[in-house]
């Protein structure tokens, strides 16, 4: 018998163990007495339909051989899936930004480019682009019926003045049949509100960042003046849940506003009812940009307090919590097969950014980075094929310290963005590892809490 290495063992009461399955998610609590004849590969003790289960449940497999036999093959399906993962793309209207947020990167970048062509111009080259991406993975993979998916992103997008470029990116995505979200700050949101209801179909979310309760908030997120942003922002969050828009609101937590969350909580219930448009987040920041690293929040110590402020506020539910192994738990509670990764996210697939400088990037937080692109696409299409080929390779099969690591199809080699942004030394060949041992253990026993 072969017992997988990508397991991971917690002690749940005195007698009894949780034993996950690392690579599909299949999860089952276990008695002591077994779990220590397993750890000590005495299966021969075991009883008969406990080794049947964990064969079925794939913990255990009868040779070394059909283990790894099962890897190859997972191994190539997964690499010919994200291979051919739909392509997904970022349009940057402008640069131009109406705050002037304390840890905003932006302001420390040159960004490069020679072009400076007419905004509607540059969609119609920015499309035209996609088109072409588009016909060169069709003529690889075959014709796409997915969604296609246009982001639009700044600086900050819907600035009064970029209306009529945002209004031209929509009638272009919608010509080809694609939908559009968009990351904004939301301070201008309510100047958009005619053409989304124009667009209704095309549009699927917005994306509005709040930094923590209106103190909070306005201490970091503030106008070239100085005033804070926080009441414009919620009253055009009303105005778009009023108008049936869905609102994806992020909430960087670090800890200067940790505590303040409940807070948050109650005055979003208050404000919005429950609202089931309005999809709030909490994401725990893992660099403090240009701000520093001082109120960076260790990811453990972040979720026990978020979890500890739960159990004092039933409102803190509001929150949706994108903590590292979230899709992974997620499939363990709810009881859905997990999909294992070979690689993070859509900047090592089919993701591409082409901004109004007509420089191409991979990754979101690359954009405006010089060091980050990955050519350009006018006058003419360049691409630096090692640049691009680097970030397709950003896979746990290539990476030697992910190639033995057990949570690598959790995993998919991390985002080298999430730490290093601040000292401009993402690397985009080298693991970016998370303490996956310490946070899945310390979500399912704060899960499991509340299944009782
Ligand atoms: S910041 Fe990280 S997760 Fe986001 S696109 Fe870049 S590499 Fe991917
Ligand atoms: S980045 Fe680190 S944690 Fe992630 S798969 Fe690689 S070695 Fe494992």
């Amino acid at each position: 018998m072969f017992l997988i290495k990508e397991i991971e063992f917690i002690n749940y009461k005195d007698d009894e163990i949780i034993m996950i399955n690392l690579i599909n998610g299949a999860t089952d609590i276990i008695e002591k007495d077994i779990y220590e004849l397993i750890i000590k590969n005495e299966f021969d003790k075991l009883p008969e339909d406990v080794i049947k289960a964990m064969i079925k449940r794939r913990y255990l497999f009868k040779t070394e051989k059909q283990y790894l036999k099962f890897i190859e093959s997972l191994n190539s399906r997964l690499e010919e899936l994200e291979r051919s993962a739909t392509p997904s793309f970022l349009v940057v209207p402008s640069y131009a930004c109406n705050l002037h947020c304390i840890y905003c990167y932006e302001q420390t970048y040159m960004i490069k480019g020679t072009v400076d062509i007419d905004s509607l111009k540059m969609v119609d080259i920015q499309f035209d682009r996609i088109d072409k991406i588009m016909k060169s993975y069709e003529e690889k993979y075959g014709k796409c019926n997915d969604d296609i998916r246009i982001t639009i992103m700044g600086g900050e997008p819907l600035l009064r003045c970029n209306l009529k470029t945002v209004r031209y990116i929509f009638e272009s995505a919608k010509k080809r049949n694609y939908s559009i979200d968009i990351v904004s700050n939301g301070v201008d949101l309510n100047y958009y509100i005619d053409l989304f209801n124009e667009y209704k179909e095309t549009l699927k979310h917005i994306q509005i960042t709040v930094d923590g309760v209106k103190e909070v908030h306005d201490s970091r997120r503030i106008f070239h003046d100085g005033r804070g942003s926080f009441d414009l922002i919620m009253n055009n969050i009303k105005l778009a849940l009023e108008n049936n828009i869905q609102i994806v609101l992020r909430v960087n937590v670090d800890g200067s506003n940790i505590n303040e969350l409940s807070s948050l909580a109650d005055t979003l219930i208050e404000r919005f009812k429950n609202n089931k448009n309005l999809k709030p987040y909490l994401y725990l920041l893992q660099d403090g940009g240009c701000s520093g690293e001082q109120n960076i929040v260790d990811e453990k110590i972040g979720i026990e307090r978020i979890y500890k402020l739960e159990e004092q506020n039933p409102n803190m539910r509001v929150f949706r919590k994108k903590f590292h192994p979230e899709t992974f738990i997620e499939s363990i509670f709810n009881d859905i097969p997990y999909q294992p990764v070979l690689r993070h996210c859509g900047a090592a697939k089919n993701q591409f950014i082409l901004d109004c400088k007509a420089n191409v990037y991979k990754c979101w937080h690359g954009i405006g980075n010089n060091d980050y692109r990955v050519g350009i696409f006018y006058p003419k299409y360049e691409i630096d094929d090692e640049k691009i080929d680097n970030w397709f390779n950003r896979s746990v099969n290539v990476i030697p310290k992910c190639r033995n690591c057990k949570y690598r199809y959790i995993c998919g080699t991390g985002c080298p963005a999430a730490k290093h942004m601040n000292n401009n030394d993402m690397d985009v060949k080298g693991p970016s590892c998370v303490k996956y041992n310490e946070l899945i253990k310390t979500i399912v026993l704060e899960k499991m809490k509340n299944l009782k």
